[in-house]
């Protein structure tokens, strides 16, 4: 049988040596102590991630955590990839490994209707010869599908849906969520190999601080938490996966000679070994099936994880096998789709928000409302366009919807419910922190505040965005503080944060010591950060985290960059005219100058270092590459970085627009198709490094 490689040889090469040393020995002492605490570890994780019942105080498990830790550190021969010290992922990385599944993982059919759900059943007893069938209903979670596999009742593989045919091996990344179980509890009656699948979930509680996060570091956000699980779950970065919080709840059973005559009694089996299962009712009639229905398309709006509707299965697995599949899905199941979730509720107000560039987004207050999961105070508006199209009065009853966005939206107007006399909502002309009068940008819905230097969410927006993880990352101040130092007239632009010391900072109400340490450390060690990063930190318009790359491999220093002119600045590849002229504006500005100077003069990267300079290239210039599969002489993150060293860019997948594939071993089978279809050139490890020398 094909072993899983990076992770498990690793485990075979331990039980071996475990062996030698201590012969079917029942271990003592400390070895003893470090099974035990990985047992008890094991059953806490389950009461607090799986039943939400902990038993034990944070603190109790974080000394029990810690107590293991040690022990292990001190019992290398001890070592075990399963081991709950594990949970917390590592950052080395990993290029994934293509499996087959053992059974291909299909898709559902879809229904929308109670009668399309007579219809499947119809079809079904019909299939059966007029068998009488017995139904049962489940909630369909809305993540990505999961299957893994367990031997002797330890995780030994977990591989994603891929293609249904095969898979990626994101067994590592898997091993970091907490619900799911490692090592199953000695004496529960598991076979000794089967397959559970089932669907990893970010929670909307996970998905919305990721994605403030995210909106932070003006990275760009996830359009809904089945696309930030996915991605999440495909993420080199185990430790950083950790972090995330995902959950996963299971559907399906699968082995050889199982034991289980019905869905129901598998999955009381798979609830009992410690899983999250999908919540499985029997139900009786077509009545209960529409009661089921009704049901949960209210309730599911309180659960902690986004649904997209119901799956309804015949519980016995005999009609499963006699039914079997078409090619796409399998006849003994069905899925139901829920209507997109949308609440209606009254707007209470609206405010007008200031960002650091200025401009200024309409937020509409609501009477709160349960959306998804979460109750919804606020909505956005979006600019003054939107609120026109919509016709919004004062003390409308509005429909609210769940974008992509963290803030949810406002769709439409219920305008029956409207209040006679009630006034269309009027965009102010003012700002409302500063009093400028708005202006209005060319060509751009956006009203925006031209009081740069004198508004203050614009300063305090500034300063945030500058020493923020991806610019400056200067830890220690956020918006509180920001807003501290600009009140207490420390910092009026983001240079003065280099006039600051730890005796400024202390005279501050309630600062401490240990923070303004914290301050005064991060801003020595900006001085390092390279000049990429400190174009990007400037708040030029438009010049995001790429842009900022893109200037500092083309123009290499600050004095360049503010002597070129917009033609120049667009002759950059990727550099439009709107990016070019907006720099241009930036720098013609003397407060602008005069920042730049006192930044320089206070130690800041104003060029590209030697060793930049030496490694940048135009050798990729223009290129859209593809990479693919598993390499041997660099890891995928190292390539990614060769390619936009050397000018290229780094695409995830095939169109006509790519250039080349760099592909290492195991491509999948869809991409070297598409790669065909299309006529694009792939290119092994050795080709590229040679293209590059
Ligand atoms: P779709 O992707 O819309 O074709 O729906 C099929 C997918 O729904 C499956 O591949 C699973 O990933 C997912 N799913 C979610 N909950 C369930 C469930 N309770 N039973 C079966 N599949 C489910
Ligand atoms: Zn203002």
């Amino acid at each position: 049988m094909q072993l899983q490689r990076s992770l498990f040889d690793d485990i075979d090469e331990i039980k071996s040596g475990e062996q030698e040393s201590m012969p079917n020995a029942q271990p003592t002492g400390e070895a003893a102590r470090i099974v035990e605490l990985r047992e008890m570890l094991n059953r806490h994780n389950h009461n607090y991630y799986v039943l939400n019942q902990p038993t034990i105080s944070d603190q109790e498990f974080d000394h029990l955590m810690r107590e293991l830790q040690e022990l292990e550190a001190k019992h290398p021969e001890m070592a075990d990839p399963l081991s709950p010290t594990q949970r917390v992922g590592s950052d080395l990385s990993q290029g994934f490994k293509q499996v087959t599944h053992e059974r291909p993982m299909m898709s559902l059919g879809n229904s929308y209707s109670i009668e399309e759900v007579q219809d499947f059943l119809r079809r079904a007893k019909d299939g059966l010869g007029g068998e009488p069938v017995e139904i049962v209903g489940e909630m369909k979670y809305d993540g990505t599908s999961i299957s893994i596999t367990y031997e002797n009742g330890r995780l030994v593989r977990a591989v994603t849906r891929g293609d249904g045919v095969r898979g990626d091996d994101v067994t590592a990344n898997v091993i970091t969520i907490k619900s799911i179980p490692l090592q199953l509890p000695a004496g529960t009656d598991y076979p000794s190999r089967f397959e559970v699948r089932g669907e990893i979930l970010m929670p909307w509680a996970s998905f919305e601080r990721l994605n403030k996060e995210r909106a932070f570091n003006e990275e760009p956000l996830f359009a809904n938490p089945r696309n930030a699980a996915a991605g999440t779950l495909k993420m080199q970065n185990s430790a950083e996966v950790a972090r995330r919080g995902l959950d996963a709840y299971f559907y399906f059973l699968l082995g050889d000679n199982l034991p289980y005559s019905t869905h129901t009694q598998a999955m009381e089996a798979v609830s009992s070994w410690g899983f999250k299962t999908a919540h499985t009712q029997v139900l009786d009639s077509i009545d209960e099936v529409s009661t089921f229905i009704e049901h949960w398309d209210k309730e599911r709006k309180a659960l902690p994880v986004a649904t997209d509707g119901l799956v309804f299965k015949l519980n016995s697995l005999r009609q499963w096998l006699n039914l079997g599949a078409t090619a796409k899905s399998p006849r003994w199941a069905i899925a139901y789709k829920f209507a997109p979730e949308r609440e209606c509720t009254k707007l209470k107000f609206v405010s007008y928000e200031v960002g650091r560039t200025g401009v200024i987004t309409p937020v509409a207050n609501l009477e709160p409302v349960l959306l998804s999961g979460t109750v919804v105070k606020r909505a956005s508006l979006h600019n003054e366009d939107i609120i026109r199209q919509l016709d919004i009065h004062d003390g409308d009853m509005v429909y609210v919807e769940k974008g992509g966005e963290i803030i949810p939206k406002i769709v439409g107007v219920d305008n029956t419910q409207r209040e006679s006399g009630a006034q269309p909502l009027r965009f102010v002309t003012h700002c409302p922190v500063c009093g400028t009068p708005l202006k209005r940008i060319e060509g751009e819905a956006a009203w925006v505040c031209p009081n740069k230097w004198g508004c203050k969410p614009q300063i305090t927006g500034r300063i945030e965005h500058f020493v923020g993880r991806h610019a400056m990352n200067i830890d220690g101040i956020g918006e509180e503080v920001a807003v501290q130092l600009h009140d207490s007239g420390l910092v009026n632009d983001v240079a003065d944060l280099y006039t600051l010391s730890v005796d400024r900072l202390i005279q501050l109400d309630r600062f401490q010591l240990k923070s303004a340490q914290r301050i005064m450390r991060g801003i020595e060690q900006s001085r390092l950060v390279p000049f990429e990063r400190v174009i990007f930190a400037l708040s030029i318009q438009f010049v995001g985290e790429t842009t900022a790359k893109v200037l500092a491999r083309n123009v290499h220093n600050i004095d360049r960059l503010m002597s070129m002119s917009a033609d120049e600045l667009a002759a950059i590849p990727e550099i439009g005219p709107k990016i070019a002229q907006s720099i241009v504006e930036h720098f013609a500005e003397p407060a602008n100058c005069d920042i730049v100077e006192r930044l320089r003069w206070a130690g800041l990267q104003m060029a590209l270092s030697e060793k930049e300079l030496a490694s940048h290239t135009t050798k990729l210039e223009g290129k859209k590459i593809v990479i693919s599969g598993v390499f041997q002489q660099h890891s995928r993150e190292e390539y990614k970085a060769m390619i936009e060293q050397n000018g290229g860019k780094n695409v995830s997948s095939i169109s006509k627009a790519t250039s080349f594939i760099l592909a290492g071993e195991n491509m999948g089978p869809a991409k070297m198709e598409k790669a065909a279809k299309l006529g694009i050139e792939i290119i092994n490890e050795e080709q590229f490094l040679n293209m590059l020398e």
